[in-house]
């Protein structure tokens, strides 16, 4: 009787439910090329066990899906009657994902942290951990608030020492539990920033000593360990057996666009604006560093795309130009020192759709923090969330190097730019000056006066 409970609990309770496999399942990319095509590929998951990797967004732009093995020979004829574009990016995507090397971290050994590698939350937080214990004196780790699972959310805050500014720089990572390649970027920016006292490149000492620095490196730790435990594809939280998309649940348009209101879809937004404790926390953390935030940077993969807000329009709206302008800066960086191609613009420019409930868009409108955008980091999807360990350095290297453009301190448009950004303040300053300069006249009349 005891074993009956045993199975009926491990087979029905979704903590414990198998592990997932994704055996000769395989990702196809499809190109619509008219409205037929679009309606073709939307209606995919009405009729099979369909992952979409990239939606469908606009015509001409690629949708990316994963199919199962049963589904594919249907797929294929239908695919055929509508003379859609298609290609095979991988045919067994388990196969990819079992190349993905997991390593553990030895607790005190700085050194056996890497980026050749991706851990385990556990190994993430101890190794932020043994980095406070290193640089006691610039280095505070905090936990900003704990998941459905019990686990804390982990922020690191830098200041170096001799900081000349109190501009603030948050960087977000993690919030899609599948894109592990954002947390390994958060963790080699954050190391990077600690290193530079000693770096050659005078432009990262520069950068590192301009702002304080705020990193959350997996702002969504339960649904990234469950994609190391029970399912590679797992997007969203672990709030219940369905969880929300994290990021389509903070305060900004919520629920208009872009987002499911079924549980069970990838994109479900939640019952509410912030309902979600990681958002909430995330929320509180970001209005506490709110004074003096210049900077709001969250890491996605894939596609290679430098998104501004706001996603959930097609206009361009308050400075987007000038922003727009530092990502092309940024872009044109990395393709000339690395080959490596990104698109900029709103979400509806670069992916092709728009949504809403966004953590950038919510940060930007709220605070109005000047410069927000949201990176999708490599590739264009030879690999997608299936990025090998080979890969992992040179990303974050080329894109450190794009984020430093974004950051330089010292060029003419950083200047012009931070001119304009306080530009409100020097009108208030001129006429506090204004007032100082009658206020003189006045009481040196008087005194003149009644001398
Ligand atoms: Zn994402």
């Amino acid at each position: 009787m005891c074993l009956f409970y045993l199975i009926s609990f491990l087979l029905f309770h979704p903590n414990y439910c198998a592990i997932k496999k994704y055996t000769n399942y395989t990702l196809y990319r499809g190109v619509p090329v008219n409205k037929s095509h679009l309606n073709f590929f939307n209606s995919l998951s009405e009729m099979f066990d369909v992952n979409f990797w990239t939606p469908p967004g606009s015509l001409y732009k690629p949708i990316d899906f994963v199919l199962a093995p049963g589904d594919k020979k249907a797929f294929l004829k239908m695919a055929e009657e509508y003379d859609v574009y298609l290609s095979t990016l991988i045919a067994d995507v388990q196969r990819a994902f079992d190349m993905q090397r997991v390593k553990s971290y030895i607790r005190r050994n700085l050194g056996s942290f890497d980026w050749n590698d991706f851990y385990r939350i556990n190994d993430i937080y101890n190794w932020l951990k043994d980095l406070k214990d290193k640089y006691p004196e610039f280095v505070k780790v905090e936990s900003i608030g704990t998941t459905y699972e019990k686990r804390p959310i982990l922020a690191v805050h830098v200041t170096l020492p001799g900081s000349k500014l109190r501009s603030k720089v948050i960087v977000e990572g993690g919030i899609h539990a599948r894109e592990w390649i954002g947390p390994c970027f958060v963790t080699y920016m954050l190391q990077q920033i600690l290193d530079s006292p000693k770096s050659n490149n005078s432009n990262l000492k520069d950068i590192a000593l301009t702002y304080e620095w705020f990193f959350v490196p997996v702002l969504n730790p339960d649904g990234y360990e469950y994609t190391h435990t029970n399912n590679r594809l797992w997007r969203k939280n672990r709030n219940n057996e369905y969880g929300v998309d994290l990021n389509r649940n903070f305060d900004h348009a919520f629920g208009t666009v872009g987002v499911s209101f079924s549980h069970y879809e990838d994109t479900y937004c939640g019952a509410k604006a912030f309902s979600e404790k990681e958002t909430i926390a995330m929320s509180h953390f970001v209005r506490n560093h709110s004074k003096h935030l210049e900077y709001y940077l969250a890491f996605h993969s894939y596609g290679q795309a430098m998104i501004l807000p706001y996603a959930n329009t097609r206009a361009h709206m308050e400075n987007f130009d000038t922003v727009a302008a530092m990502a092309k800066q940024a872009a044109d960086h990395i393709a000339l020192r690395y080959n490596t191609r990104y698109v900029y613009g709103t979400a509806y420019d670069t992916v092709g759709y728009v949504t809403s409930g966004v953590s950038g868009c919510w940060v930007k409108e709220t605070f109005s923090v000047p410069y927000v955008l949201t990176f999708e980091l490599p590739d264009r999807g030879q690999y997608g969330f299936a990025l090998p360990n080979e890969k992992i350095t040179p990303t974050c290297i080329e894109t450190m190097d794009g984020v430093l453009s974004l950051l330089k301190p010292r060029t003419k448009i950083y200047d012009k730019l931070r001119h304009e950004h306080r530009g409100l303040d020097d009108g208030q300053r001129t006429k506090f000056l204004d007032k100082l300069v009658i206020l003189f006249n006045v009481c040196l009349f008087v005194i003149v006066r009644f001398d």
